[in-house]
């Protein structure tokens, strides 16, 4: 049987070859039911040729709650009802304690996330942050550390580089154009791409993602991956939205298996080489298809949990990267 010709012609991307934002919001629109396993199977080998390492990280929200921004997914946010537990910047000590936990699994990768709007300046726990960093780095040397901060001036991005931070966690979300009226009104993309622009020049890469379900549109999603493609991050993050109670998007309808498999698809066509990571949404929304969607071009996944909900345990998620190596 032949390929759906708009496949057969994504194949170029196989010779380093880029799709359009045309021809991507094409296969986006045309691509459905039996057309979509092909473009699957395509977008997985696009992995294997340009992106064949897989990988985990593990993350702790180090603050939780109280933050005054207002993105609307977000159950942490201030503005909305939902009932999460809440608490200040941990302890130096109780971060250790969990990146060791998920250093004994073999992961490799340790994520310190708070949340709120940023540091401008590194005052108030800016500095516990620093003193975090370089007891993790004296005590588990060999764990790559990655932070998510949020917005940040020069100042503290000079210093995070200088306490042993390799990798940022600053996620566009949606496409760029949409920011304000599908994420956040309380501070912009700009600020956010003015952090990213900051992070780069003080070497630390970025982890820069976003999220499906937010309401967005086919174009939106490509434009989303576009936006990473031109900013060339490290790699993304990946999430399917669960709404949660109390957030203004607690209503909205859940991203269905066959389309989150063909935005991780057209993230990959769009994004050959980079790390392609399932977060949020993997084992709750997506459970049956987990095993599928991460054969949709992703190559990473988040185990052990995420800001305010739970995962799974950090040997099965081992388990199925192991077997996921054999497609
Ligand atoms: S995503 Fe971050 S900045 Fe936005 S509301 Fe949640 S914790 Fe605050």
């Amino acid at each position: 049987m032949k390929l759906h010709p708009l496949i057969e012609d994504a194949y170029r991307v196989l010779e380093g070859k880029e799709l359009s934002r045309d021809e991507l919001l094409a296969l986006a629109g045309e691509i459905h039911g039996e057309d979509l396993l092909d473009l699957i199977s395509l977008a997985n080998k696009v992995r294997r040729k340009f992106a064949p390492q897989w990988s985990r990280c593990s993350i702790v929200n180090a603050r939780s709650g109280r933050c005054g921004e207002d993105c609307r997914f977000c159950a942490q946010s201030g503005h909305h009802h939902s009932e999460i537990e809440t608490y200040p910047l941990l302890e130096p000590e109780k971060v250790l304690a969990a990146a060791r936990k998920v250093h004994a699994e073999g992961v490799r990768t340790f994520g310190y996330v708070t949340s709120g709007r940023g540091w401008l300046k590194p005052d108030g726990d800016f500095i516990k942050i620093l003193d975090t960093m370089d007891l993790l780095h004296r005590e588990l040397p060999d764990m790559y550390l990655c932070v998510s901060l949020g917005i940040l001036g020069e100042e503290c991005v000079r210093l995070l580089a200088e306490h042993h931070v390799r990798r940022y966690n600053m996620n566009l979300q949606t496409a760029p154009g949409k920011y304000g009226e599908l994420v956040a009104t309380s501070h912009s993309i700009t600020e956010k791409l003015e952090t990213i622009r900051l992070l780069k020049k003080y070497g630390i890469a970025n982890c820069t993602g976003g999220i499906f379900g937010l309401g967005e549109t086919w174009e939106d999603r490509i434009d989303l991956a576009l936006a990473v493609r031109e900013l060339d991050v490290e790699g993304s993050p990946l999430n399917i939205l669960l709404p949660i109670p109390g957030t203004p998007l607690e209503g909205r309808p859940i991203v269905s298996p066959a389309d989150a498999a063909k935005a991780f698809a057209l993230f990959r066509l769009a994004n050959p080489a980079k790390t392609l990571k399932f977060c949020a949404g993997r084992e709750t929304v997506m459970s049956d298809f987990q095993g599928l969607l991460m054969l949709s071009g992703l190559n990473a996944l988040m185990t052990g949990g995420y800001l305010t909900t739970r995962g799974r345990d950090v040997a099965a998620d081992k388990r199925l990267l192991r077997q996921l190596e054999d497609f």
